[in-house]
């Protein structure tokens, strides 16, 4: 099996290195290509504006100047022509990639990425307890179960257009409580903070922070899995119709 990993945090980020460790133990044909910086909140937005170059680090490990989007377009379409990855793994992201908030996500667009080109694609991610703790950010829980999560997803067939989003617990590998197979939740609260500063030369600025604030998931989620202590292992879609929304929606047309 040969496994293309990936993520939106760059190349030099703690997670992808936990990430090579667990793909480790899948297969010794492990290739990397990662944007060179980091590209979180990058959602799945594509370079068209400039040219994107690729930067080989070693045999299988390149950095490419652009978002997950294109590493992943670049690692099957021309780093990887001739020897196509079976899957793609994207993380382990540094922080939750839960509910609504997957649509910002770069590890899970990447995913989405390897999906649309017909690889098997799972996005790894590890909540941490508190927001701001940049690399400080415990991988325990990722590093001590993702064999165990990822082993089983390999041999079971989730389908064309279907990618995996699992979310490690902020907790260490004796706390965790399991793995539950749940649906995307959505946040019950408003979005992020905006903090507005003053650059030095006296122009005011916008910086979007994240949220950490109490909320009630609903139940069956990845959310709520993630706060009793689970690890959340959601399927995802690439066909984002409402079906439910259709027939209503044609009968305000058709009269
Ligand atoms: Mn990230």
């Amino acid at each position: 099996m040969r496994i293309l990993l990936t993520n939106d945090d760059g190349i030099n980020a703690p997670g992808l290195k936990i990430l090579e460790s667990i793909a480790a133990t899948l297969s010794d044909d492990v290739w990397v290509v990662a944007p060179a910086e980091e590209n979180s909140g990058a959602g799945h937005s594509l370079t068209l504006t400039h040219p994107v170059r690729i930067r080989q680090h070693d045999e299988k490990r390149y950095s490419v100047t652009g978002t997950p989007t294109d590493s992943v377009m670049l690692g099957i379409g021309v780093i990887m022509k001739d020897v196509r990855p079976d899957l793609i793994l994207s993380g382990v992201n540094r922080g939750a990639n839960l509910g609504d908030d997957v649509t910002y996500s770069g590890t899970v667009s990447a995913a989405m990425e390897g999906t649309l080109a017909g690889v098997r694609s799972i996005a790894l991610s590890q909540v941490s307890s508190r927001e701001g703790m940049g690399d400080a950010v415990p991988f325990a829980a990722a590093q001590a179960w993702g064999e165990r999560v990822l082993r089983p997803l390999l041999e079971h067939d989730f389908g064309d257009r279907t990618l995996v989003n699992i979310n490690f617990p902020a907790l260490s590998a004796e706390e965790i409580q399991g793995i539950s197979v749940v649906r995307q939740g959505f946040h019950d609260y408003a979005r992020g903070s905006i903090v507005k500063g003053t650059d030095p030369r006296g122009y005011d600025y916008y910086w979007f922070g994240l949220h950490g604030i109490e909320h009630t998931p609903g139940h069956d989620t990845d959310l709520e899995a993630i706060g009793d202590g689970f690890i959340s292992v959601t399927p995802m879609q690439l066909d984002l119709t409402d079906y439910d929304a259709m027939g209503a929606l044609k009968a305000v047309y058709d009269g």
